[in-house]
């Protein structure tokens, strides 16, 4: 990964957002600007470079990891080795520096410690997203590592198809999908397995439960791995037993509205406007008000990345940009549908990761 080019384009940033320093502490954003993956560490940017701080702990990962930056370890936590190291520096200068930080990750505490500790040389300001703006539109590596991470992702359906049967536990079926995963080399789910069945179909975030997969009725799984520290995010929907007709009429409206999504994506659209495609799907199917959720999000080091694909949102989608596409729509205590796969925006258009059939699969 680019570290080192990555860091410098945030240095470059700097002046014309009225920063001179950005203290980095979101671990995410840490791993993206140097590839230190552990859980304690700050990146200081400044026109003078990056510096990365670290605990003792973290001594031989960080010679290992990090690359694009000096690393300096201290006996204290990162964010307060930060601001030691800048309240004693020399910055040669007349007036208050601005230290940028990034208000949404830091916790009141712990910035009241580093304003006392910095006053009066710096002043504290909250950063714009400038690490997050940089993540949305992904490099080669990048998109090469979400690739694999889908593709594993892909793979645990099968077993989940092999393994749902009328009486199994939710939880079991999500049990094979994880092992399945750590055996083909995962990190770890990306978040927690949703196996969502009968009725629970109707829960958009059902969590494997001990419930009993029913005779008959919508199973919604919706799951993803961490590989090479990238998300992967997918969602099938089966029907155990013979579907309704009204059963089977709601899957196709999903599935519409999915690939209207899909083919809407393109460079110069805006998040909301691929979120208006699957919406206008639904409406003419008389499902809008059951599609309670927005239609997609980014996704790479983060499950949840920016932007955003829900009504109204003005981000325009950029070549590089990995989102997913993910309509679904749920009838309280009836059933639900959700169908979502992971797309690379393209010069041209975009390309679904894994794209397998989406006929309904009956089990
Ligand atoms: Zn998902
Ligand atoms: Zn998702």
């Amino acid at each position: 990964m680019d570290h080192s080019g990555r860091s410098r384009r945030l240095q470059e940033a700097l002046p014309e957002n009225n920063l001179d320093l950005l203290l980095v502490t979101h671990l995410p954003n840490v791993r993206y600007l140097c590839g230190f993956t552990g859980s304690a560490g700050a990146l200081l940017v400044s026109d003078r470079g990056a510096t990365f701080f670290t605990d003792g702990r973290y001594m031989a990962q960080a010679r290992a990891e990090v690359s694009g930056a000096r690393i300096l370890i201290a006996r204290k936590a990162p964010f307060l080795a930060a601001a030691e190291s800048l309240a004693g520096s020399r910055t040669g200068r007349v007036g208050k520096q601005v230290l940028g930080v990034e208000g949404e990750s830091m916790p009141a505490a712990v910035r009241d410690r580093m304003a006392a500790l910095l006053r009066p040389k710096f002043k504290l300001r909250s950063a714009p997203p400038l690490v997050e703006r940089a993540r949305m539109v992904k490099d080669a590596d990048e998109i090469g590592c979400i690739r694999r991470a889908v593709e594993v992702g892909a793979g645990l359906f099968r077993m989940a198809r092999k393994k749902i049967r009328p009486g199994t536990k939710e939880v079991e079926v999500a049990g094979t999908m994880e092992y399945a995963a750590r055996c083909a080399g995962a990190e770890g789910m990306s978040f927690s397995t949703i196996i969502a069945s009968g009725q629970r179909s109707a829960v958009v975030h059902g969590r494997a439960s001990n419930a009993m997969i029913p005779d008959r009725g919508f199973v919604v799984c919706d799951f993803g791995v961490i590989l090479a520290g990238y998300c992967s995010d997918r969602t099938r929907t089966v029907h155990v037993g013979r579907p309704a007709r009204a059963a089977r009429q709601m899957y196709e409206a999903v599935l519409d509205a999915q690939q209207a999504a899909i083919a809407a994506v393109r460079p110069g659209v805006t998040a909301g406007e691929v979120d208006g495609a699957a919406r206008r799907v639904l409406r003419k199917w008389k499902l809008a008000r059951y599609f309670t959720h927005s239609t997609g999000h980014g996704l790479g080091l983060e499950i949840h990345e920016a932007p955003r694909l829900a009504a109204a949102q003005r981000q325009r989608l950029e070549p590089g940009m990995v989102i997913t596409i993910e309509p679904g729509a749920y009838i309280p205590g009836k059933w639900g549908v959700r169908i979502e796969d992971v797309v690379v925006v393209t010069p041209s258009g975009c390309e679904v990761l894994a794209p397998r059939d989406k006929e309904l699969i009956v089990i």
